[in-house]
This record gives structure tokens, C-alpha cells and sequence, in this order.
């Protein structure tokens, strides 16, 4: 199983697979053809279909510089490896091919070359929940042992970097005002929860500063800002919104905050090894499910509950996000996805409370959960797999149609 380095990625939002890998695969490419006179890139499948709301094309201009590169979008043709991919060849000055690459962005800002191409590091022996989870019961050891023992205690640097990475991205978010770039006219919300929240009574108060942290950096990665993947850009909001609140809620010291983001991390990773955190392969149960199984577990391991009762609260919140579709609007990253990821910290927080009550038996592992998961994002139509063709999408578009046609 791979490092949590790649799985907790930052960089700039709004998309870690449209966004964030489409532009490290350009950067690679424009380094290895320096000579080239320019460049042509086909978008294909999901990064087609949302790759403008995504601000793909926006990255790779940012890249290769307008006036060498052209783009041509090919959505209606899918890769049988994955929905996301993208053909870059390298051109000389009379437009012959000096050279090309398929490339895939396989979701939380990963790229591959193909089934036979893993980027993944071989860091952990353990690959899936039920036998991590039977190692820890028999060592006596937790979650984030089992990281420290797999990754080694450099780790701890990397994690103090992604948590202040997640901070910085709740402190912009709550002091920047104004309507996020896209077109929607989508108003970023988290100040108004931080500042009025402080008028309410104490519950509210609570609930307001939770959303406000959540939408904070949701809306700093809609605005194209810097975030960790958590596991990607569109989900990047439930774990910072989550571990802000709970470390000052329960007074905690950063050490646990970091610990706290290992035990997540092996969830989030579990799934990536497993099953999929692509919106684009199985929906938004891979996003913000993930997510919301990651902020469960942190959320569990912050009330120090049992390493079984972590797994029982990351199993709850995704079972409970199974079969949630990707509908993007306009194909940008902002309705559902700003308020989706608010919506799902609530429940994270609720799942953990619940398991604190139990002894952690439950009847689903994590594990199965993984695998109905993958399964039902096979069963999805393409409609609802981040191609912003179904769901919110069209039925928005529709009614701007519709009313288009009224005022005409
Ligand atoms: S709906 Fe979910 S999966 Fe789709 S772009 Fe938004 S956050 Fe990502």
C-alpha cells in the first residue's frame, strides 16, 4: 500500500484529478521536450466533460503558455483504463510528432501510464482494513503506530506540513469575501457562518464555526487556491473542518492533530489501494464518502475510542454515502460538491459519537463496504461519474434552457 504523502497531496485546487495531476503530467512533459515547438493535448472521457469547470484547460495553458498549445476535447470517447485520460504529444516547428503519451489521472491528483504502471510506493505490507485491523488488536498497537512503523518517524514533518497546509487554507477561507470565479454566481459562505455563529447560542455557535471551518477551505479550493487532497480537492473540506474543531473543542495539542490525520490517512489509503477515490470511476461516494470515512475515524480516534470503533465509525460514514452520484453543475467544483462536503462532517461527527457508544462490533467491515462501493460506481451510469451530463447538472441546465427561452 502506498505512502500517505500521496495521498494527503498539495497543491491547488479546484481538482486534484482534473487540476492538480493534468498539470504535474504537462509540467513533466514540457521538461522532457524542451525543444519542441509545440504542444497538442486531447482530453478525453471525464476530463473532457468537466475539464473547462474544472479549469483544466486554464492549468495547462498556465503550462505550456497559450500561443504553443491546443487542446482538443474528446469526451465522448472513454479509455477502457480510465475515464481520465489524456493524450500529449510534442511537436516541431512544421507540426510533425517528435513525440507522445497517454497519461491517466486515476483520482486525489495520482497519474498513471497504464495498467502495467503503478506510481505507488510499496510502503505498507498491510493492504486491506481486516488484516491492519487484526495486527492492531494483536499488537495492542494503534493506527497511527502502524504508520509511524511503516513510514518512519519523517512522517510526523510531512503531516505537520499537510495540517498547516489545511489551516492556512481555513484562515484565508474564513477572512476572504466575494463571489468564487466559475460563472455560477456561487458567494463564498464561511465568513458569514464564522461571524455571525458568534452571536448565536453555544449549539449553534458550535455548528456554525464546524460548517465555517469546512466551507472555508472548500471554497478556497473552488477558488483555485492551495489545499491538501484529502483524499482529493473536491472532499478537501471535511478532515481540516473536522480536526480544526475537534483539536479546539477538546483542547488537544498537535501532536494528537497529527495523529489524528495518520489513523485517517489509512482509511483514505485503504480505499485508494482497494477500491477508488475518483468521482470520474465511482462517483461522489469515492469523494466525499472517502472523506467522510476519513473524518469519522479522526474524529473516533480524537475521542479515543477503541482501534475497532475507529473502524466502525470510517465503515458507518461511508456505507451511508454509498451510491451518491457526481453532478456537478456547470461541471465546476461548487454545487454540490462546497455544500456536500459541509453536509458530510455532520455526519462524520454524528457516526463517531454513535460508535463511542458500542463495543465496535458490527456486522459490515470496512473492507466489504470498500468492495460494494467499487461496485456500485461500476453499476452507475456515465451520467453520474463526473461527466456533468445527470443529476443537479441536468437539471440546472435545463432550466437555464427553459428560461432562456422565456426571456426570448
Ligand atoms: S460532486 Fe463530489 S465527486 Fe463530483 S466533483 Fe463534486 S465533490 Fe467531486
Amino acid at each position: 500500500m502506498d505512502t500517505l504523502r500521496h495521498l494527503y497531496r498539495i497543491g491547488h485546487g479546484p481538482s486534484s484529478s482534473h487540476t492538480m495531476a493534468p498539470r504535474s503530467a504537462a509540467e513533466t512533459f514540457l521538461k522532457e521536450n524542451p525543444d519542441a515547438a509545440r504542444f497538442e493535448i486531447t482530453l478525453y472521457g471525464s476530463l473532457a466533460s468537466t475539464g473547462k469547470g474544472h479549469f483544466t484547460d486554464v492549468a495547462l495553458f498556465e503550462v505550456f503558455g497559450k500561443d504553443r498549445l491546443t487542446i482538443l476535447w474528446r469526451p465522448e470517447i472513454v479509455p477502457e483504463y480510465h475515464p481520465n485520460g489524456m493524450l500529449m504529444r510534442a511537436l516541431d516547428a512544421e507540426g510533425n510528432e517528435i513525440t507522445q503519451r497517454m497519461i491517466y489521472s486515476t483520482g486525489g491528483g495520482a497519474l498513471s501510464l497504464g495498467p502495467e504502471d503503478q506510481e505507488a510506493a510499496d510502503v505498507y505490507p498491510l493492504t486491506n482494513m481486516t488484516d491492519i485491523l487484526n495486527y492492531l488488536v494483536e499488537s495492542g498497537k494503534s493506527y497511527w503506530e502502524f504508520v509511524e512503523e511503516n513510514e518512519g518517524p519523517e512522517i510526523w514533518d510531512y503531516l505537520r506540513e499537510v495540517k498547516d497546509v489545511m489551516y492556512d487554507s481555513i484562515e484565508r477561507g474564513l477572512n476572504t469575501e466575494g463571489v468564487i470565479p466559475g460563472g455560477l454566481g456561487v458567494s463564498r459562505k464561511a465568513p458569514v457562518f464564522y461571524r455571525r455563529g458568534k452571536l448565536m447560542n453555544p449549539t449553534m455557535a458550535s455548528v456554525a464555526r464546524l460548517t465555517a471551518y469546512t466551507l472555508a477551505v472548500s471554497e478556497e479550493n473552488a477558488s483555485g487556491k492551495e489545499v491538501v487532497t484529502a483524499p482529493t480537492c473536491g472532499s478537501c473540506g471535511v478532515v481540516p473542518g473536522i480536526l480544526r474543531y475537534l483539536q479546539e473543542n477538546l483542547q488537544l495539542s498537535d501532536e494528537i492533530a497529527l495523529k489524528a490525520l495518520a489513523t485517517a490517512g489509512v482509511f483514505g489509503n485503504v480505499v485508494k489501494e482497494n477500491g477508488s477515490i475518483s468521482g470520474a470511476e465511482v462517483g461522489c461516494q469515492g469523494e466525499i464518502g472517502v472523506a467522510a470515512a476519513m473524518g469519522a475515524a479522526l474524529a473516533a480516534y480524537m475521542y479515543f475510542c477503541s482501534v475497532r470503533q475507529i473502524e466502525y465509525a470510517a465503515e458507518m460514514a461511508l456505507e451511508h454515502h454509498l451510491g451518491l452520484t457526481c453532478d456537478p453543475v456547470n461541471g465546476l467544483v461548487q454545487v454540490p460538491c462546497i455544500e456536500r462536503n459541509a453536509f458530510s462532517v455532520g455526519t462524520s461527527l454524528y457516526v463517531a459519537e454513535y460508535v463511542s457508544f458500542t463495543d465496535g462490533s458490527h456486522m459490515i467491515s470496512f473492507d466489504q463496504v470498500v468492495d460494494v462501493m467499487v461496485h456500485t460506481g461500476i453499476d452507475m451510469p456515465a451520467m453520474y461519474r463526473e461527466t456533468g451530463t445527470g443529476g443537479l447538472a441536468k437539471s440546472y441546465a435545463r432550466a437555464k434552457k427553459k428560461k432562456k427561452k422565456e426571456q426570448n
